[in-house]
């Protein structure tokens, strides 16, 4: 890269500091997120606010990656805007900030939908008997498949901010068929314990069903309670909007989470304020 760059300057004459404020102009040309979109998608994400700069400007470079490596189309009349693509790719790039692009190179496109989506579900029982479902939706992730997301859910989250990452969620599903079936377990690190997430998941995920309705605050969405993969996928999305709700009430699940995703939100969000 540097031999080019510094025959064109030769070529035009340019001084080191005018090539330097050339390439800038150019690289910032290219860049799919403005400064001022960014400012603005950021408010979306206290994580993301949280993140010192070098992580945030890494942030945005891997976003702008997912936006020339996926595509992005509106379902139902849905004019999809520069916006609404680049919210998408903020938070869908939080989970893999330090896992990297890679992660989501099985699957390339993303539907949005105004609202909730009507699908039609069929599914064989252990006794062999055949299923059929409709359901509504406000996200799916299809194995290998789009990943399909209600744009209403999205705005109700940034309106109300809470728990709740649609695409986060939809994400960790993403994550966890890398290795097979959506059941909780995504393929862990080498230095990770496969017995011990397992383990240690399992009797999270049964001690939160057993005591679902007891308490009148559970302070982890129900949902989590549908299976496994649910589990995973919702522990996830709040492990990246209310960190300490999940290192609370699971503190071994958190920890395994921190080193899935290499990272500690409950200390971003804890550190305080320059
Ligand atoms: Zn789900």
């Amino acid at each position: 890269m540097t031999a080019p760059r510094k025959s064109a300057s030769r070529r035009t004459g340019r001084s080191a500091g005018g090539l330097k404020r050339l390439l800038r102009l150019r690289r910032s040309r290219h860049d799919g997120i403005s400064d001022t979109l960014w400012s603005r998608i950021l408010r979306t994400s206290l994580y993301a606010q949280s993140l010192n700069a070098p992580d945030r400007q890494r942030l945005r470079e891997i976003a702008n990656r997912l936006l020339h490596t996926k595509s992005f189309s509106g379902a139902a009349g849905l004019v999809v805007t520069n916006a609404m693509r680049a919210r998408i790719a903020l938070h869908a790039c939080l989970p893999i900030l330090n896992l990297g692009l890679d992660y989501y190179a099985d699957w390339s496109s993303i539907v949005i939908y105004p609202g909730d989506f009507r699908v039609h579900d069929e599914y064989m029982d252990e006794h062999g008997v055949v299923h059929r479902e409709i359901m509504d939706l406000c996200g799916q992730s299809l194995s290998h498949g789009p990943m399909v997301l209600s744009w209403e859910a999205m705005r109700y989250e940034d309106d109300a901010p809470d728990d709740h990452d649609l695409v986060i969620h939809e994400c960790a599903h993403k994550l966890d068929v890398l290795n097979g079936d959506a059941n909780g377990f995504p393929p862990l690190h080498p230095d990770m314990d496969v017995r011990e997430w397992s383990r240690d998941f399992q009797t999270a995920y049964d001690r939160f069903r057993a005591t679902l309705g007891a308490e009148a605050d559970p302070g982890i969405d129900p949902y989590a309670s549908e299976d496994p993969a649910e589990f995973f996928a919702v522990l996830s999305e709040t492990f990246f909007t209310a960190p300490h709700r999940v290192n609370e009430k699971f503190p071994t699940v958190y920890k395994h989470l921190q080193r899935f995703y290499r990272q500690d939100p409950c200390r971003c969000l804890s550190r305080e304020s320059p």
